[in-house]
């Protein structure tokens, strides 16, 4: 069954498709903090220690059928991760590299049904970069290799099967649909030492 996809105001809609390979992650780098503290979402986004749940699949499952122009990009530094979100109400979307040749995005669990994930995408929770989570004991980290073979296994399959043509974030001449909006060293370095607002 495909999965329904939409930011908080329900400007942008969508859905994704079924499909064999997907990896849930929890992910507590600095820069998934960052993006949130950029959007201004930590407090629906992150986890108390600062982690982002992410769903990983291949980007041609991606289908936007309402509000595509509300899709937003902006990248932490100049060769960073395109990190995309919905203009009108700051709900973020995902990351994706920045070339269409890599099919591949981490979806934030916001855009999704978080209550259907574990049916939808089923399998364990990856924790990953637990250096970098707020406070102590730093959670502990797991299943990062499953997730890296995985990675492999979906991209292996878009660029076989000529899926990654597909994604509904780059054109068909391989640009972002969306001009990415980039960080100046300043912003990131701010929005990553940004203090968490309290509860
Ligand atoms: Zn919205
Ligand atoms: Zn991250």
């Amino acid at each position: 069954m495909d999965h329904p996809l939409s930011c908080e105001c329900k400007g942008i809609q969508g859905h994704v498709r079924p499909g064999a390979v997907a990896s849930r992650v929890l992910c507590y780098c600095k820069d998934c903090q960052a993006f949130a503290r950029f959007l201004q979402v930590e407090d629906t986004v992150l986890n108390v220690q600062g982690g982002t749940h992410i769903v990983q699949l291949a980007a041609s499952r991606v289908f936007f059928s309402q509000g595509k122009e509300h899709l937003a990009v902006v990248r932490l530094s100049e060769h960073g991760l395109l990190r995309w979100y919905a203009s009108c109400c700051n709900t973020p979307i995902g990351n994706t590299l920045p070339t269409s040749q890599l099919p591949f995005i981490g979806l934030v669990d916001n855009i999704l049904n978080q209550a259907a994930i574990p049916k939808d995408f089923p399998g364990k929770t990856a924790v990953v970069h637990t250096q970098s989570a707020i406070g102590q004991p730093k959670p502990e980290a797991h299943g990062l290799s499953g997730t890296m073979w995985r990675f492999l296994r979906i991209v292996a399959k878009a660029r076989m099967s000529g899926a990654y043509k597909r994604s509904p974030f780059f054109t068909d001449e391989g640009k972002p649909v969306a001009t990415p909006k980039v960080l100046t060293d300043e912003q990131r370095e701010s929005l990553k030492q940004a203090p968490r607002s309290s509860r």
